[in-house]
C-alpha cells in the first residue's frame, strides 16, 4: 500500500509533466477496465428528519429547514418522474433519523423502487446486520456510507449528538452490509473535512481490507468535497479542483477496477473532464431536496447541498455521447425485475 508520505508527495506536486503523467495513466486504467462506458445513477431524498448534529450539514437538528418525509405514494410519484426519465438506478437517501424513517419504511420505499429499477441503492443511518439484511432481501442491493473523516478527533469535534457520534459502529457498517449479502458498496470520505493525506491513506487501508475480507462486493468510492453552510466555512484545508483531480488519478492508480462516483455537487465542467479519467458513475438531473422532483416547489424545498450541474438526464447523455462513451442505464438486473 502507498505510504503516507507518498500520498503528500502526490499532492503538492504540482509538476504539469508528472500531472500529464498522472492523467494518463488514470485514463488508461479506465479504459482497461471499464471501457467507454459510464453509468447513471440519480437521488431520491425522501426524509429530512435527523437526530444528529453534525456541524458541516445543513439537515442537522439545531438547523430550522422545513422537515417532513414523503407518503408511500409521495414516494411512487417521484421514482415515477425519475424512472421516466430513463434513469434505471436510484440512491434513496433519508437524514439520520431512526424514528422518522425506521427500517419498516425504507424498506416500503425499496419494495416501491423495485416497480422501477433494476439498480436500488440506500444512503441512510447505519443499521445492524439483520436490518441490512431485511432490507436486502426487500430488494435493496447497494450501500453508500461515508465515514466522512477517518481522524476520530476530527469526527468527535464534528459529530455533536445523535447515532453519529458513535465512530465505531459507523466504521464497521459496511461490514455488516456485505455480510448481509450487498452486492455492490460505496464508502468515501468528506474531503476537506480533516487532514487530507491521513484521511485518504486510511479510506485507501479500509477499501483494501473490505477487498480481502469480502471480494465478492462491487466497491466504488465517492469524494464529496465540503461545502459552507450558510457561509459558514468547516473545511480545515482547501480542495481545489487541481487537488480533486489528482485524488481521482491517484486513487484510479492504487484501485484499478473500483467506481468511483460523481455527483452534481461538482461542476459540469469539472464532470464532463473527469469522465474517462477516473469517474465511471455519475448522477444525472439530480434534485437533493425532499421531495423536490415533483412534491414540492424550488421555494419550498431545503436541499441538502446544491446542484452545480443541472442538466437534464438528456443533456447528460448528449454530453456523454459526444465524448463517445455510452451511457448505461442497466448493468445489473434481479429476476425480481422481471417487469423493467
Ligand atoms: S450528515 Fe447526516 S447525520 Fe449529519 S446532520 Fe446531515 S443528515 Fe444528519
Amino acid at each position: 500500500m502507498i505510504s503516507l508520505n507518498e500520498i503528500k508527495d502526490i499532492l503538492s506536486n504540482d509538476d504539469p509533466a508528472f500531472l500529464e503523467m498522472l492523467a494518463q495513466n488514470a485514463r488508461s486504467l479506465t479504459e482497461q477496465y471499464f471501457g467507454r462506458t459510464v453509468t447513471l445513477y440519480a437521488p431520491i431524498y425522501i426524509s429530512n428528519y435527523c437526530s444528529s448534529h453534525c456541524t458541516y450539514c445543513g439537515f442537522h437538528n439545531h438547523h430550522k429547514i422545513k422537515r417532513f418525509k414523503l407518503s408511500l405514494d409521495q414516494i411512487k410519484q417521484e421514482m415515477q418522474f425519475i424512472a421516466s426519465k430513463k434513469i434505471r438506478n436510484i440512491l434513496i437517501l433519508t437524514g439520520e433519523s431512526y424514528e422518522a424513517a425506521p427500517v419498516s419504511y425504507i424498506k416500503e420505499a425499496v419494495l416501491i423502487a423495485q416497480k422501477y429499477f433494476s439498480g436500488i441503492s440506500l444512503e441512510i443511518h447505519p443499521l445492524n446486520e439483520a436490518e441490512y439484511l431485511e432490507l436486502f432481501l426487500a430488494g435493496a442491493d447497494g450501500l453508500t456510507i461515508y465515514q466522512e473523516t477517518f481522524d476520530r478527533i476530527r469526527y468527535q469535534q464534528v459529530h455533536l449528538a445523535g447515532r453519529k457520534k458513535d465512530y465505531d459502529f459507523r466504521f464497521h457498517a459496511p461490514e455488516r452490509a456485505a455480510q448481509a449479502g450487498f452486492r455492490q458498496i460505496s464508502i468515501g470520505a468528506l474531503l476537506g473535512l480533516s487532514e487530507l493525506a491521513p484521511d485518504l491513506l486510511a479510506l485507501y487501508e479500509y477499501l483494501q481490507h473490505m477487498e480481502k475480507n469480502f471480494p465478492g462486493v462491487e466497491y466504488s468510492v465517492s469524494f464529496p468535497r465540503l461545502r459552507p453552510i450558510k457561509g459558514e466555512n468547516f473545511s480545515v484545508c482547501d480542495i481545489n479542483d487541481l487537488t480533486f483531480v489528482k485524488i481521482i488519478c491517484l486513487t484510479r492508480t492504487l484501485f484499478p477496477r473500483v467506481g468511483i462516483n460523481l455527483s452534481t455537487r461538482e461542476t459540469a465542467f469539472l464532470r464532463d473532464h473527469l469522465v474517462g479519467t477516473g469517474i465511471t458513475r455519475i448522477s444525472a438531473g439530480s434534485n437533493t431536496a425532499v421531495g423536490g422532483y415533483t412534491v414540492c416547489t424550488e421555494e419550498e424545498a431545503s436541499p441538502q447541498f446544491d446542484v452545480n450541474d443541472d442538466r437534464s438526464v438528456d443533456e447528460i447523455i448528449n454530453m456523454l455521447k459526444s465524448k463517445n462513451f455510452d451511457p448505461v442505464f442497466t448493468d445489473w438486473r434481479s429476476i425480481k425485475n422481471e417487469s423493467i
